[in-house]
């Protein structure tokens, strides 16, 4: 075993050791490998007299990596000096290795890399025979600052919950549209952190934000008429949609539980095929639902139909959900808006309350809505796509790791996975 070129790709200098002829031991995830440090006698580190004597010997264990995947311990028999004038003990230090770290220079390096990566603190631990919190520590100590991105040109504006020290269950995601990538994580999306943050950032900077997209949340909507007054707010259709849809299911239940005969085909057909009452007609499909009772057989788009039928509101709520969904980006801004008006006055007008409250809150924000369904300059339609993706992700590193309480923490590895890892920009 050629100790020397060892050492040297584990990052050490073969020099602060003495080559000491052995056998590596092996490990479950790689070797510990026994070597001694030079007793060449050096200056004292406090007084610099070179009268000092050996004191004692002790062992040390270090965690050593080749490459990731492979985990060696190298056991230092390290040396402790004496020095004759001041009476100080020292051992000398080696080099690849901070005094007292039990991790040497080169595994923190590669451990650092692994940040980046779509892997947990565990994996990581494990990949490298540490504990959890011990990545965790290194994480710590080594990632201080994770910038955030400049602002972009198209703002996406989301939330996902997260339990923070702040008061507010959710923590506020701002995304780049175009680049596809997070620009920060706020660690509340109330007003106050909201105001706090963006003030922060230049005037010029904010100017450059021409559209921003957000759900209905009354604080976005503040806060994108404040600090960024020249961008066009659009409010995300798939949360329009999923406003209605949640409702129409409310009253589906609801018209479906006050029906008097619970064996009819109408109430086997709207407790099973729920999804057929939000979609849109054409993907209704085209043949019979056999009730199996009676082998009575009814067209799917019949039977949708008179179940919808027996209530009003479900009626209403539904011929608007079609007309939302079919709803092209072939309008102008202005006729989106007469739209809109119609579509809200409908429901404000059905009996039922919670399709009411669909109604005003289309009314309220028909402008940023109107601003979803117009046709734009360049032809896109903005949504907020991006966000929901990234979203998921981000679901999946605070399920799948341990150590996300923290917010600052959480916060700098999503930026390091899902905006400065590498492998990530070579997807988009
Ligand atoms: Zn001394």
């Amino acid at each position: 075993m050629d100790y020397n070129s060892l050492l040297l790709r584990l990052g050490l200098d073969p020099s602060n050791f003495v080559n000491r002829v052995n056998e590596p031991i092996k490990t479950e995830h790689g070797f510990i490998y026994e070597v001694d440090q030079i007793k060449d006698k050096v200056p004292c580190k406090k007084c610099s007299s070179p009268e000092v004597y050996i004191k004692g010997y002790f062992t040390a264990e270090i965690n050593c990596s080749e490459t990731n995947h492979i985990t060696d311990i190298l056991r230092v028999k390290k040396v402790r000096f004496k020095c004759r004038s001041c009476g100080q003990t020292f051992t000398p230090p080696l080099y690849g290795i901070e005094p007292y770290s039990k991790t040497s220079n080169q595994t923190l390096q590669l451990i650092c890399k692994e940040f980046t990566a779509k892997i947990t603190f565990s994996d990581i631990a494990k990949r490298y025979g540490l504990s959890v919190n011990r990545i965790i520590q290194i994480f710590d100590e080594k990632i201080k600052v994770v910038p955030r991105r400049n602002l972009p040109e198209v703002l996406c504006v989301d939330e996902i919950r997260f339990q923070t020290d702040a008061d507010s269950k959710y923590v506020c995601i701002l995304y780049d549209f175009h680049r596809r990538e997070i620009v920060d994580i706020i660690i509340s999306r109330q007003m106050p952190y909201l105001r706090e943050y963006f003030s922060k950032i230049n005037v010029f900077e904010r100017n450059k934000v021409k559209i921003a997209i957000s759900d209905m949340y009354d604080g976005y909507s503040t806060a994108i008429h404040t600090y960024f007054p020249g961008a066009t707010h659009i409010v995300d259709m798939f949360h329009v949609i999923r406003l209605l849809t949640t409702a129409i299911n409310v009253v589906r239940v609801r018209t479906m539980n006050l029906l008097t005969r619970k064996d009819s085909p109408e109430y086997n057909f709207m407790k099973k095929n729920w999804k057929l009452f939000l979609c849109r007609y054409s993907k209704v499909p085209d043949r019979f639902y056999t009730y199996q009772k009676t082998g009575e057989m009814f067209h799917y788009d019949y039977l949708l139909k008179r179940c919808i039928q027996l209530d009003q509101s479900l009626w209403s709520a539904h011929n608007t959900l079609q007309d939302l969904m079919n709803y092209q980006d072939r309008y102008t801004f202005d006729e989106a808006l007469k739209f809109l008006q119609r579509i809200s006055s409908n429901l404000i007008q059905c009996s039922s309350p919670i399709i009411q409250e669909v109604g005003r809150s289309y009314h309220k924000w028909r402008v940023e809505i109107a601003n979803a369904f117009s046709k734009t300059q360049n032809n896109i339609r903005y949504h907020n796509g991006v966000a929901e993706n990234i979203n998921n992700h981000i679901k999946s590193i605070t399920k799948a790791a341990y150590g996300y309480r923290n917010f600052e923490r959480f916060r700098k590895r999503s930026m390091l996975i899902l905006t400065y890892s590498k492998a990530n920009k070579k997807e988009t």
